[in-house]
């Protein structure tokens, strides 16, 4: 008798199994003991975004890390060999960092965002009214104004004193801190809001935060809420109300990362788009020993905002940065020839599908949560406006990387045609004239203040970025 399987196929079965493709889900591909290593991975990432919520946190637990792992900052040295790791701080707002490859004339880089969706303060953020302290935000990228009432949110930035002094302030994250919130309207009253389109349903200048509610007694003073929170700024870090012009403070959900579902195989959080693929590349960075290429990670700010900015991609930071690089490297070298030969992926987060709105998508072209980690050869919207396109060279490329590593992958598109779209920083990275495509985890409820990845795909994305700094 026959065993059961190959032998048994018809030559069409045979055949079909060979030519036609038929996704599965990537958990299945993984035995016991690497299903154990997606969660042991998994739980370093989560405690990765609890204390990353912002760029400038994000930035500094890269630098704690690059550090730690022998990366020297670049205002350190004077010169770099084959093997040597070395990063540059941009205001503490971006960051690239490098291995010296054994050919150090060409780059194998990797771009994420640190930068994620939030609600920042005005330049004059505080008021009183109704007995209560306020204060007044302008929402950064772009959100559903409507997800971000309700829920508590924490504190974080810098801000400057008059004498130039640096205050730094983080408020909520610890449990029995104090929080704040928008609250909403109570149903009850909210016939008129109810018939408000939905972009409309919280406007922008309806995101105002509760701030305070002791007074101070005292006659002379006005408006006694409100300098009863500034008394308390005062007494706390020295600040006082002109110096919130000169401040980025911003809100964030003050949710934790936490596993989703009865096995534990989901992610929910805030900031994942685009922390996942920070995180996914920095470990993979931090792993590599001697790689072929000179292997760059680029961690950017300002992504959400169109990447516009003296700290996000659009801007001349990369070159510069590749400048640095060949001056201590290999001042031969001409820096565009290194750009333009240069292989880049833009790590980024696609939406994934859902089946409760499984109409915004193109069923065949679309990521699923569960099926690895996902290319996208273009994002844009409208007939592939505003995006980069990328070659299908350079997609022959990375799928021979997929398949020779035997990592989990998938492709699709953002969304369907002409429902919308969204960019990336693939097209920043690609005018200087290098190979580029996008590649991360799909995500559930992006840009709402608690996002959902599948830990399969992170975990893929993960060993793709290694295998990709690696090749
Ligand atoms: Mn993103
Ligand atoms: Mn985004």
């Amino acid at each position: 008798m026959a065993e059961k399987g190959k032998d048994t196929k018809s030559k069409n079965k045979l055949l079909h199994d060979k030519i036609v493709l038929e996704p599965k889900s990537s958990w299945i591909t993984f035995n016991e003991k690497q299903r154990k290593d997606i969660f042991t991975f998994t739980d370093g990432y989560k405690k990765f975004l609890a204390e990353s919520k912002t760029e400038r946190l994000c930035i500094q637990n890269i630098i704690t890390l690059l550090k730690k792992n022998g990366f020297k900052d670049i205002n350190t040295i004077t010169k770099a060999k084959v093997g040597d790791k070395f990063y540059k701080n941009v205001k503490n707002k971006s960051v690239m960092a490098t291995v010296v490859g054994k050919n150090s004339r060409r780059w194998q880089l990797i771009g994420s965002h640190v930068d994620s969706p939030r609600l920042d303060f005005k330049p004059h953020p505080v008021y009183e009214d109704c007995g209560l302290g306020l204060m007044k935000t302008h929402y950064y990228g772009g959100v559903k104004k409507y997800q971000w009432v309700n829920t508590p949110l924490t504190l974080h930035g810098v801000a400057f004193t008059k004498e130039g002094r640096k205050v730094v302030i983080s408020i909520g994250e610890n449990e029995n801190e104090p929080k704040f919130i928008i609250p909403d309207l109570l149903p009850h009253l909210a016939k008129n809001q109810m018939e408000r389109k939905a972009p409309k349903i919280v406007e922008g200048e309806e995101l105002n935060i509760l701030v305070g509610n002791i007074p101070i007694d005292d006659k002379e003073i006005k408006e006694q809420v409100k300098f009863a929170v500034l008394k308390h700024l005062n007494a706390v870090y020295g600040i006082i109300e002109e110096d919130f012009t000169c401040a980025e403070l911003e809100l964030v959900p003050y949710n934790k990362p936490m596993d989703i579902g009865f096995d534990a195989s989901m992610i929910a959080a805030y900031g994942q788009d685009d922390k996942v693929c920070v995180y996914t590349s920095l470990m993979a960075l931090l792993k590599i020993k001697s790689p072929k290429n000179t292997a760059v990670g680029f961690f950017v700010d300002k992504e959400e905002i169109g990447s516009m900015g003296d700290t996000g991609a659009a801007s001349f930071i990369l070159k510069n940065f590749a400048y640095d690089y060949l001056r201590l490297v290999d001042p031969k070298m001409s820096c565009t020839k290194l750009l333009e030969t240069s292989n880049a992926i833009s790590a980024d987060v696609t939406s994934g599908m859902n089946p409760t709105y499984k109409d915004v998508h193109d069923p065949k072209n679309v990521s699923y949560l569960g099926y690895g980690v996902s290319v996208e050869k273009y994002g844009g919207g409208g007939g592939k406006y505003s995006t980069h396109d990328s070659g299908a060279e350079y997609l022959s490329y990375i799928r021979t990387i997929f398949n020779t590593t035997k990592i989990a992958w998938q492709t699709g598109e953002n969304g369907k045609i002409d429902l919308g779209g969204g960019g990336t920083i693939a097209m920043f990275l690609s005018q200087y004239g290098m190979n580029c495509v996008d590649v991360g985890p799909c995500v559930l409820a992006m840009h709402s203040p608690c996002e959902v990845t599948s830990k399969v795909d992170v975990y893929s994305a993960h060993l793709f970025y290694k295998a990709f700094f690696e090749a």
